[in-house]
């Protein structure tokens, strides 16, 4: 960790007409200057202003925590503040000071708390606020090339969970028998934390965001399972296989997912500098329209992933971004028949100088496990 981030974020500040980025704990600021914070309503808060020297306010009795993290090595001026201070106060004094006059507009991160922003705004009542996106996410949507290895951990961890899934995933189980093992190979297999675990059985694989029920699988259903989970480093994994449990597909099933297939094959070749989210998205999205499926791929083909497992760039219809290398996302489109069952194909890709590579390298078919 150097202090290099928050000086870029301050060039973009500056660039944009900010005139101080305030995040909060969060993966903005675990990103911008490696505290990984616990949120809560004692404020914590890196300011970023465009001029001056950025501060980290915090409430005296974490000040340890923030010098015991890699934060404390950055030389970051520290702004402790007593119980029964005022920390919006001082933030706002503190920024006056630096820029010599109240900042006109203030930037807070996209998850700050409400009851933070709205804090500051109470204590720069002059002040627009505005989001932090359009300068911590131009860093952050270009991943480095130790960020895209962290990611590659995490994605060779959950493909490890995936290729043991026959262990769990059987007929008579309950998909939240099934998720609660899969929870713990999460675990197991290389996360600190697990994100989520979807195992959509049957119809439930047509609800793209369906959990875990008590649903038995049956012998032939088709299951969706979705999951990922946190590393060390904050860095998420994301990948979703389908499944068929107990049974052989019948040709007309094999058909009707390989245009899955062909689809999330095209949208990961599409993948290269200068070509937009949009054009990715259109990729996956013309094979399966043109089989006749378009209206039931109800979802954006991909989302961006690093300390947050849904993050910029957003590979959707209408998101004209350019691809740069070092980006890296999902593509992982899906087709559901309500009330039937669902597929879905997810990998996480980075685009590279002259293409893309693929993080997650289990097999893409459609996995029949015995009962
Ligand atoms: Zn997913
Ligand atoms: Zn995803």
């Amino acid at each position: 960790m150097s202090v290099d981030r928050v000086h870029a974020a301050r060039a973009v500040a500056d660039e944009l007409g900010v005139d101080v980025v305030v995040v909060t704990p969060g993966s903005d600021l675990r990103y911008l200057c490696g505290y990984a914070a616990h949120a809560m309503e004692r404020l914590t808060a890196l300011a970023v202003p465009r001029r001056g020297e950025p501060l980290l306010v915090v409430p005296r009795l974490e000040a340890p925590m923030v010098e015991a993290s890699p934060a404390g090595a950055l030389g970051l001026e520290l702004l402790a503040w007593d119980e029964t201070d005022d920390p919006f106060a001082l933030l706002a004094s503190a920024l006056r000071a630096r820029l010599g006059s109240a900042p006109a507009r203030v930037a807070v991160g996209n998850r700050t708390w409400a009851e933070h922003a709205l804090g500051i705004q109470r204590a720069l009542p002059g002040s627009v606020l505005e989001l932090a996106a359009p300068v911590v996410d131009r860093l952050r949507m270009v991943k480095t090339p130790n960020e895209v290895e962290e990611l590659a951990r995490a994605a060779a961890a959950i493909d490890r969970v995936h290729a043991r899934m026959g262990e769990w995933l059987r007929v008579g189980r309950t998909e939240a028998e099934v998720g609660a093992d899969i929870a713990a190979a999460i675990l197991a297999e290389g996360h600190v934390a697990v994100d989520f675990t979807i195992v959509g059985s049957g119809p439930n694989g047509a609800s793209p965001h369906h959990e875990l029920s008590d649903r038995v699988i049956q012998a032939g259903d088709m299951v969706v399972v979705d999951i990922g989970g946190e590393t060390a480093t904050g860095y998420r994994s994301d990948c979703t296989r389908t499944y068929i449990v107990g049974g052989v597909a019948a040709r007309g099933l094999l058909q009707w997912y390989g245009v899955l297939q062909q689809a999330q094959a095209a949208a990961t070749a599409a993948v290269r500098p200068g070509v937009t989210c949009a054009q990715v998205d259109a990729a996956a999205r013309q094979v399966i329209t043109d089989a006749g499926w378009g209206g039931q791929f109800i979802h954006r083909t991909g989302h961006g992933i690093g300390l947050d497992t849904h993050e910029a760039p957003y590979v959707v219809e209408g998101n004209d971004l350019p691809l740069e290398p070092g980006m890296a996302f999902s593509v992982e489109p899906g087709i559901y028949l309500a009330g039937r069952y669902g597929a879905r194909i997810e990998d996480i890709v980075v685009c590279t100088d002259d293409g893309v590579r693929t993080l997650n390298r289990g097999t893409r078919e459609l996995v029949e496990l015995p009962g």
